[in-house]
């Protein structure tokens, strides 16, 4: 669908032969097709702009004599430049969950981003890859079926689940599953907020009397990578409102490039944590950034 950014500087860089550094010249041609592949990437403009600046003062001057291609190197030197964009290599920054039990973990985004799956999946691994006791709770007070949902989920992954009391409001949900927490000994307790369909301030006000009441070490914003560059402008506004403490990107195993990542890290600064990869309970990855850079590139 897309030419790689390899063939696209294929060309570029045919004339450079014999010369020893890359020229400022050589450099914005190349970022010219850089600047494409990442528009086409869906990486907000703003953020192309942020990227590509920084790839020009890493590129200009670079030796290139002993190269096999320049192409070749000049897509190195984007590559290095996005995975630290995107916050750099090594370990993956897990989830902060020490202290006094029941820490709270509260998901945040979008109806229809894959927050309640996103909840159940990090459940599983929580509960199988740290030993530690996990309740789950939907706070969805407006659609009954995506707490049924979620009830379900529970139920196919062997993680507890807060029951379902009609017509509570979502705050005295939150203090309910704490209270629950504290009494029966679960460790942690993560907590589904209500999704809607655009950000209002009733949704804003009702996260933040959540956040208030369960005092959360971690708040997730979960975002759908194949929204491109709506993520921006999702990112912004949650992040304004609430003490978000990273970002959960689904869907990167569709279709996309997944610029939404690169763009979403720049707006907020926030570390992504994990990726969503399938539909399935097991579907979500710790965040390498050197995978999601790849696939930028193409
Ligand atoms: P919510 O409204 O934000 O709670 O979204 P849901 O968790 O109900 O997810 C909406 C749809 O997206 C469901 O059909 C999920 O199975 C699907 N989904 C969620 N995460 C992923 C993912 O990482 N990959 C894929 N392929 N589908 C996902």
């Amino acid at each position: 669908m897309f030419d790689t950014l390899t063939e696209r500087l294929g060309g570029v860089f045919d004339k450079l032969t014999g010369r020893g550094v890359l020229s400022e010249k050589d450099v914005d041609a190349a970022l010219r097709e850089i600047r494409v592949a990442l528009l086409e990437a869906d990486v907000a403009l703003d953020v192309v702009k942020a990227a590509t600046k920084q790839i020009r003062e890493r590129a200009v001057g670079e030796d290139v004599i002993r190269a096999v291609s320049p192409g070749q190197q000049v897509i190195k030197i984007v590559h290095d430049a996005l995975v630290d964009l995107l916050g750099g290599e090594g370990e993956p920054v897990g989830l902060s969950l020490e202290g006094e039990p029941p820490i709270a973990i509260l998901m945040a985004g979008l109806q229809g981003s894959g927050k309640t799956t996103t909840s159940a999946k990090l459940a599983k691994r929580i509960q199988e890859t740290q030993k530690k006791k996990v309740l789950l709770a939907s706070l969805d007070t407006r659609r009954p079926a995506a707490m049924e949902q979620l009830q379900q989920l529970a139920g196919q992954i062997d993680v507890a689940f807060l029951p379902i009391v009609p017509n509570q409001r979502a705050v005295d949900i939150a203090k309910r599953a704490m209270n629950a927490g504290r009494l029966q000994g679960f460790d942690v307790v993560i907590l589904d907020t209500a999704g809607r369909t655009s950000i209002d301030e009733e949704m804003m006000a009702e996260a933040h009397d959540i956040a208030r009441v369960t005092n959360p070490r971690e708040t997730l914003l979960v975002a759908d990578a194949l929204t491109g560059q709506d993520a921006v402008e999702t990112a912004r506004r949650f992040h304004d409102r609430l003490p978000l403490t990273g970002l959960v990107l689904t869907r990167m195993d569709g279709d996309g490039r997944g610029g939404a990542a690169l763009s979403m890290r720049h707006v907020t600064g926030l570390p992504i944590k994990f990726l969503g990869v399938s539909e399935k309970p097991d579907g979500l990855d710790a965040f390498d950034a050197k995978r999601v850079a790849g696939r930028i590139l193409g």
